[in-house]
């Protein structure tokens, strides 16, 4: 059989076998390490030990880490086969339509049940709790889908599953919810009268619609008041960032199948785990060879912690209960507009993605929304898929990409990670073609009084 070519294929699939069998941890590679998290009550160093309250040991010793590669559980690469390796498609039609010379490849991590690359972490976090013994997650949830993986792993491994869910997103988003509910979880709106956290919020103002800030403080609280519960997030902390890096990686052996090797890896940004779930394994290559290779994390205007933000120690929550962490913020009490894509706003960053971003060595945009939703919109249309309207900041910056190529008559290799499907946010495309949806700018007087506020270390 003759090699498939790049120019007659579309869609590159790999063997289950070829699964990765490690992640693979940048910080072994990084010429500046991410500075090591803060206790929020004292502003010192934070010990391990001081985790053990809300994670469990092997997480721990993942967060810290700086071993190159980690191996990956039989038991989570196991249920990996379910829908990885994830399909890798060359963006043919789009390309036409662009009248591009750019070839344009997308992964597309909308092919779970969850509809979104966050169960790559769920079910690895489910697996290492499970292991040490503990009954139950608590976690919070902006847009629903990291609430939807974590419930769908602790169902796997036979977890009960707490999920404190921004209220505006429980009200914009109710199946959502009735996902969670279909694996178990036992889901509330935040900010709820259930923890101190959350009724301080709603003293002060009852009519609060929450945000991811003050979910995450309650779900904290949560576990670190019950013995038998642990915490999980997300996104943002290292061990998240390299449970992702499966993306990449697979990515990289797909595109290898047709001789290709990306000029840019793009993709969206909210605490940075999809972008260095796909970039990461690139990022690799340019630090330890010096291949050549353009990073960028796209970022809503409405909340633009890398373009707009400062590089410093925050919390990583409203209320200070988790880490300090030095990393790029708009600050913990910044409550950025509702906007679309609730998987974008959180206030910080991975502290592996700012120090990475500090130190040129990847770069940073922002989109406002109506632009965002002009390219999901070309993209589905051309495509087939309706986008995550998060995933849709990464397809507007490839689009951009691609025009620059056609203008500048430059052949060009374009990745970009479809973090998600939107199939949840239908709501969301109704608004926008009402014709109502605004570009909503960040507030930089906001910002401004948040930076005032930022804890004091030495
Ligand atoms: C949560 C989410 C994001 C943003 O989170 P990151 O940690 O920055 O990846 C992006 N896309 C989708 C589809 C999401 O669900």
């Amino acid at each position: 059989m003759r090699k498939p070519s790049r120019d007659d294929i579309v869609k590159i699939t790999l063997e289950e076998s070829e699964i990765p069998r490690q992640w693979y941890n940048i910080v072994a590679d990084m010429p500046n390490k991410p500075e090591p998290y803060r206790n929020p009550a004292t502003g010192e160093l934070l010990e391990p030990e001081d985790m053990k309250a809300i994670f469990p040991d092997a997480l721990i010793a993942q967060e810290v880490s700086t071993e190159r590669f980690i191996e990956i559980p039989d038991e989570v690469r196991e249920i990996y086969k379910q829908w990885r390796p994830s399909p890798l498609y060359r963006a043919r039609n789009l390309e036409k339509l662009l009248g591009t010379p750019a070839r344009i490849y997308y992964k597309y991590e909308g092919n779970n049940a969850t509809g979104s690359h966050k169960l790559n972490s769920a079910l690895a976090q489910a697996y290492y709790n499970k292991k040490a013994g503990i009954k139950r997650l608590s976690t919070e949830t902006g847009a629903g889908q990291w609430g939807s993986a974590l419930s769908m792993a602790c169902n796997h491994f036979g977890l009960e599953c707490t999920v404190y869910m921004v209220k505006v997103s429980y009200q914009q988003k109710p199946y959502r919810r009735s996902f969670m509910e279909t694996f178990g979880a036992k889901v509330h709106a935040s900010p709820t009268n259930l923890t101190q956290s959350g009724r301080r919020i709603l003293e002060e103002d009852p009519g609060s619609t929450g945000s991811l800030g003050i979910a995450i403080s309650e779900a904290v609280e949560d576990a670190a008041t019950h013995d038998d519960t642990n915490y999980s997030l997300g996104s943002v902390l290292n061990h998240v960032c390299l449970h992702q890096t499966v993306i990449g990686q697979e990515a990289k052996a797909q595109l290898e199948k047709v001789d290709e090797y990306p000029d840019v890896v793009i993709a969206c940004c909210g605490g940075g785990s999809n972008f260095a779930g796909i970039a990461f394994p690139f990022l690799h290559d340019k630090l330890t060879k010096g291949t050549k290779v353009r990073a960028v994390a796209v970022e809503p205007a409405a909340c633009p912690t890398l373009t707009k933000g400062v590089f410093a120690y925050d919390f990583g929550d409203t209320a200070k209960m988790a880490p300090i962490v030095k990393m790029y913020t708009l600050g913990h009490d910044f409550v950025p507009e509702g906007i679309h894509a609730g998987g974008l706003r959180y206030h910080g960053a991975s502290a592996i993605v700012s120090q990475l971003y500090d130190d040129g060595i990847i770069e940073a945009v922002a989109y406002g929304q109506k632009s965002v939703f002009d390219a999901a919109v070309m993209f589905a249309r051309a495509e087939g898929i309706i986008p995550a309207p998060e995933s849709s900041h990464a397809i507007r910056a490839a689009i951009d990409e691609a025009v620059r190529a056609k203008e500048a008559g430059e052949e060009k290799v374009i990745l970009f990670n479809l973090s998600g499907h939107g199939y949840f946010d239908m709501a969301a495309y109704d608004y926008y073609f009402s014709g109502n949806m605004k570009d909503i700018e960040y507030s930089a007087e906001e910002v401004e009084k948040s930076m005032a506020r930022l804890p004091k270390v030495k």
